[in-house]
């Protein structure tokens, strides 16, 4: 285990410990969260080496070997991932409508598969091997290793995307500021990542699925990200709501409890009415290279 004292946004040495989640999908061990006594920023504060953190990835649970009622919440986990892929598309279109993308961690390439079909040149960047892999035989992508980050040529894009990706980088500070040389001028970077401020976040508190420690290191609100960010030559342009992660986030969340689904619904929908005041489950931001 490594201990992480210092705050990665504003560089603070005083936190208190603040929530004690458990890692219920892998390890069952707690995994304690601190709190920045400075800026408020929140992290996973003993973390595996991040040689060993694969460990704590278990493997992907496929579509095929499934019940009849994990059947029809695939069914609607398919439904509601090609829509969410077309929305993503039309965020980046309401902004910019073709060039070069690169995504990083993209996992099996669904995203990366859209963007290529809505025109687009794409890279995209993912660690798992496994997942390469698939990305190839089912997407036809040849994605690349996570290293390439640090070769890619400077300047070179008009767009960057980080689906969920954020929260689990070793190195935070060193690739933002990576990230930022990689976009041209003018061009555009999307975060998705979890607020740790949502309701259904402040519902849930240590039972919060989103905290899904210790694979998540940080847990950001928007004002963390966009300090992150405007470090680094990116101006915030715009955050988007993610409506679909409340209702998946309190359905993981409410699974942890051993509630029922109706109630993940219920909570769901109250943290998309509350969202003015607190934010969304998952939110988006975009920021702009100036
Ligand atoms: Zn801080």
């Amino acid at each position: 285990m490594v201990e992480r004292k210092v705050c990665a946004v504003c560089g603070s040495e005083n936190s208190e410990q603040v929530l004690s989640p458990i890692d219920h999908t892998v390890s069952k061990q707690v995994f304690p969260i601190r709190s920045c006594l400075d800026c408020g920023f929140w992290w996973t504060s003993n973390i595996p080496l991040e040689k060993e953190i694969g460990g704590y990835y278990q493997s992907e649970e496929y579509v095929s070997h499934s019940n009849s009622s994990k059947g029809l919440i695939n069914y609607l986990y398919l439904k509601v991932r090609s829509f969410t892929l077309k929305q993503k598309m039309r965020w980046i279109h309401n902004r910019i409508k073709k060039g070069l993308l690169l995504d990083i961690g993209s996992g099996t390439g669904h995203f990366l598969k859209e963007a290529k079909e809505s025109g687009w040149e794409v890279r995209g960047l993912e660690p798992d091997a496994q997942a390469r892999k698939i990305a190839k035989s089912i997407n036809g992508l040849d994605l690349e290793p996570i290293e390439s980050l640090y070769t890619s040529e400077n300047g070179a894009y008009d767009v960057l995307t980080m689906w969920h990706v954020l929260e689990h980088v070793y190195h935070l500070e060193e690739d933002v500021n990576q990230l930022s040389k990689l976009i041209k001028p003018g061009g555009f970077i999307y975060i998705a990542v979890p607020n740790r401020n949502s309701y259904d976040a402040k519902y849930y508190g240590a039972n919060w699925a989103a905290y899904d420690v210790p694979r998540h290191l940080y847990h950001f609100r928007e004002k963390d990200v966009i300090t992150l960010m405007e470090k680094n030559e990116l101006i915030h342009c715009e955050t988007i709501p993610m409506r679909f992660d409340s209702y998946y986030v309190s359905m993981l969340s409410e699974k942890i409890k051993g509630g029922s689904l109706l109630k993940a619904l219920w909570i769901g929908l109250k943290s998309n009415w509350h969202a003015k005041k607190f934010g969304y489950s998952s939110q988006v931001y975009v920021f702009r290279k100036i």
